[in-house]
């Protein structure tokens, strides 16, 4: 899955005049995407209880760090900021203000009690499926001793958690993450996830969709659907029986308003017929695939518990690449997985090469305490493993900046979401994910419009409209599609 460090800085709810809330909660989110979303659904418990969302952690009174466990040294960053909010908290409570600190999120889950041991200052540790337990943590911390929820409750927090409200969705902009499954079953040798999210579970298909209505409703138009294993999806319909990915997204895909649609992260062995032949048939649906491979050797894989083979991963490139021939590929890659020799690290590039990404992730193996890969035999040297970063980022680099080129004279569906840094300028994605830059007006923002590519930088590519696309033509053109939940 794509990390990325992020500060979770939806724009502040500011009150109405005449009602300044007194208090104010600043959430900063680590890691992935997951991540991101359960920092919003954290900032909508929280607004629930009285605290307004703020960027600025000096004026918080609630300070909730999200956090991750997928890094190398990830605990040891978490006790470094803490250690920083514990000295904002003395010099906030030197002005008679007092500050509420929360440690969510996976390093919460994995390290549970001896967060507040080593971090006095810590008032909540709480893990990343009980968080809609917050309003009774904070109330239990008010009553005196750090209140510690770190298990994985019986009830489902997507039942329990508030709506957002509509000034928050709009703040956070056309595109939103909706969680349809959390958690994991397949323990690759390497990953914490199955220890910090739990097994796996999928959300009711109806409060899936119900959560995507209420976000087009409030002007959102791009809506990726997450989970560690999204494609593992099997929420209940409405008629009692498992839906799959493939049929929610064509449910979703039907919601008046939802002009696109994107799912992640998918594991090769639940990659479906439907869910591919979905990238088909379902216009709405962007033509990327994130599909982690991890490593071309199949020893390898093998160590790391992956369950599928090289040519397993490949068959499945094609048939994604048959169903849908735009179709851009994205992977995450771990080099220097214990054991990995040079010629198995070689297989890793010759599978990159025959793919060809549009864009992926690689990383050096970092051993998570606890998991079967941090005690196997033949760990790799830091040196040796940078060096091997060293070069599959090349080869992943090239790949994606000759495929942006290839962009280049294609007309693409741009969906806008904010404006530019140069005036008269405003920025969308692309299919593919990249960031566009056009020469346009700012009622675009919100609406998809047709774009023809005139130039590629590595990142970004740059357009211009070539057909003035309403706001209202856009959403028409979704609104015609049938649920078929
Ligand atoms: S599939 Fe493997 S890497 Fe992905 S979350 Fe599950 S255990 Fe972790």
């Amino acid at each position: 899955m794509p990390t990325a460090k992020s500060i979770h800085a939806a724009a502040a709810q500011r009150p109405a005049k005449g009602v300044e809330p007194v208090r104010r909660v600043f959430v900063k989110s680590y890691g992935c995407q997951m991540n991101v979303y359960d920092s919003q659904r954290i900032a909508d418990v929280a607004e629930r209880e009285g605290y307004a969302e703020t960027t600025k952690v000096e004026e918080a009174d609630l300070v909730v760090l999200n956090t991750c466990h997928i890094r190398e040294r990830a605990t040891e960053k978490v006790y470094s900021e803490l250690g920083k909010i514990r000295r904002l908290k003395e010099r906030r409570a030197a002005k008679g203000r007092e500050t509420t600190l929360v440690v969510a999120g996976c390093v919460a889950q994995a390290e549970g009690a001896e967060i507040v041991r080593r971090q006095p200052a810590v008032d909540v540790v709480v893990g990343p499926r009980s968080y809609h337990r917050l309003p009774q943590l904070l109330g239990q911390r008010r009553r005196g001793g750090a209140a510690i929820d770190a298990e994985f409750p019986l009830e489902d927090k997507f039942d329990r958690l508030p709506a957002s409200a509509p000034a928050a969705i709009r703040a956070r902009g056309v595109s939103a993450f909706v969680a349809v499954q959390e958690g994991c079953d397949k323990f690759c040798s390497f990953c914490v996830v199955p220890y910090t999210r739990g097994g796996e579970t999928s959300r009711p298909a109806a409060h899936v969709l119900a959560e995507i209505e209420r976000l087009a409703r409030a002007g959102v138009r791009e809506i990726t659907l997450l989970g560690q294993n999204v494609n593992a999806y099997h929420g209940r319909g409405p008629d009692g029986r498992s839906v799959s990915l493939a049929a929610l997204i064509a449910a979703a895909a039907a919601i008046p308003g939802v002009l696109r649609l994107r799912y992640m992260t998918s594991h090769p062995n639940d990659m479906s017929d439907d869910l591919i032949a979905a990238h088909r048939e379902v216009g709405a649906l962007a033509p990327c695939l994130h599909l982690p491979v991890q490593s071309g050797a199949d020893r390898v894989l093998a160590a790391m518990n992956r369950r599928h083979d090289a040519r397993r991963y490949l068959d499945l490139v094609a048939r994604a690449r048959r169903a849908r021939p735009d179709i851009a590929l994205s992977s995450d890659f771990i080099v220097g997985f214990p054991g990995e020799s040079e010629a198995e690290f070689s297989e890793t590039l010759a599978l990159a090469r025959e793919v060809g990404f549009a864009s992926s992730y690689a990383f050096k193996y970092s051993a998570r305490p606890g998991t079967p890969a941090a005690e196997m035999a033949g760990q790799i040297d830091e040196e040796t493993k940078a060096e091997r970063l060293a070069r599959l980022f090349a080869a992943l680099e090239d790949q994606r900046v000759a495929f942006n080129r290839r962009l280049v004279g294609r007309r693409l569906d741009v969906v806008f979401d904010k404006p530019g840094r140069r005036a008269g300028q405003i920025v969308g994605r692309s299919p593919y994910m990249q960031s566009v830059y056009v020469q346009g007006d700012a009622s675009l923002i919100g609406a998809m419009a047709a774009v023809e590519i005139v130039g590629a930088g590595p990142n970004s590519l740059i357009g211009r409209l070539v057909a003035p696309a309403s706001r209202e033509a856009g959403l028409m053109a979704r609104c015609e599609r049938r649920s078929p939940i």
